[in-house]
């Protein structure tokens, strides 16, 4: 596909041009509260990475799936409505690579061949999705080592990247080359300057290697390992680190209910909380803070490759670097499992 270019002077036409009726999401603040959200202001080109992943665009911290409600004269609800997915067409601009890399994973958790879960469907494909290329990577990134890159193109539908005040664009989907072609732009050959830049953004990052031994090292040597009472006794269990993270995706179903009806809601829920695997029974099958977080670290670095094709769990987006009250840093996590012993 040919790739383009939006000089300057051209990015408000271009933003409105894409855009096209349609919802337009798009960096907005600076620094650290830059943030993907309704574009009401000039669209940032120059942050780190949002402080939010993009995630709840598509899974919702909190998001209502059906009301009930009875006739007064019967003794059990019996009437029922679907609220809906709640989608409306979106174009987002300026997700990273290693967010976009996150909802692609999610994605084929909320849609696969045993089940599609409706809610995230409608607002995932309904979305058309522009990436922001990093050219230089905040030192908490580590995409690289995760198997992505900061020109990343998993997930998206164009790539952008900062070029002279403006954006060089790469469309990657039909979708993608559809939209930027409506915005009658200048085309241009940019692949070797992306090829050049990419190599340069990913040089900028740390080592590689401990992420290949996770790989080639059995379950149970990881799992079995001596270091986890110490890896997780600073551990909060607040729950910051899966809130955060484009990739984390586990819910709770609760029904807020009144005599005449009810809601059903579905919230985000953490795998670091003791109630998050308490059976009906009673039973806590992860009644420990050392469970928790190896369960977390495992899932991100062992069972998602196994289950995903090799694509890691964890996209190296760095937010959990970042937002963790106890400095827990899941690259030195990495560490010590590649080298722990069982
Ligand atoms: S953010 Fe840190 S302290 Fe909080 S649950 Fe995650 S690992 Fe534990
Ligand atoms: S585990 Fe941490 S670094 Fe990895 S994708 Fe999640 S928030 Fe980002």
């Amino acid at each position: 596909m040919t790739e383009y270019i939006v000089k300057e002077d051209a990015l408000t036409a271009f933003f409105q041009a894409i855009a096209n009726g349609r919802r337009l999401l798009a960096p907005q603040g600076q620094g650290e509260n830059c943030r993907l959200e309704v574009a009401t202001g000039p669209v940032s080109l120059d942050y780190g990475n949002t402080h939010l992943s993009p995630k709840a665009t598509f899974f919702p911290q909190t998001e209502k799936i059906l009301a009930y409600h009875k006739k007064a004269d019967q003794p059990k609800y019996n009437q029922y409505q679907d609220l809906g997915d709640h989608a409306e067409p979106t174009v987002i601009f300026g997700i990273r690579p290693c967010d976009a890399k996150g909802l692609a994973i999610s994605n084929k958790v909320f849609q696969n061949d045993r089940f599609t879960d409706p809610y995230w469907k409608g607002k995932y494909e309904s979305a058309l999705k522009i990436g922001l290329a990093c050219l230089n990577p905040s030192p908490q990134c580590f995409c690289a080592a995760m198997g992505g890159s900061p020109f990343g193109e998993m997930g998206l539908d164009v790539l952008a990247y900062p070029k002279e005040k403006g954006l060089g664009l790469k469309p990657l989907t039909p979708a993608g080359e559809e939209l930027v072609k409506a915005a009658s732009l200048p085309s241009a050959d940019l692949a070797s300057e992306i090829k050049d830049l990419e190599k340069k953004a990913i040089e900028a990052q740390g080592p590689l290697d401990t992420y290949q031994i996770i790989n080639e090292r059995k379950i149970m040597e990881l799992y079995k390992a001596d270091h986890w009472s110490a890896t997780a006794e600073p551990c909060l269990g607040c729950g910051v680190c899966t809130f955060f993270c484009p990739t984390c995706h586990c819910f709770d179903i609760q029904d807020e209910t009144s005599e005449a009806g009810g809601v059903r809601m579905r919230n985000w829920d953490t795998c670091m909380s003791p109630l998050f695997t308490v059976h009906g029974s009673g039973h806590n099958p992860r009644p420990s803070k050392t469970e928790r977080v190896r369960q977390r670290f495992m899932h991100k670095l062992k069972y998602i490759p196994i289950k995903q094709d090799g694509v890691r769990g964890c996209t190296g987006c760095g937010r959990c670097v970042v937002m963790c009250p106890a400095n827990i840093d899941i690259r030195t996590v990495a560490a010590t499992m590649a080298q722990a012993s069982a």
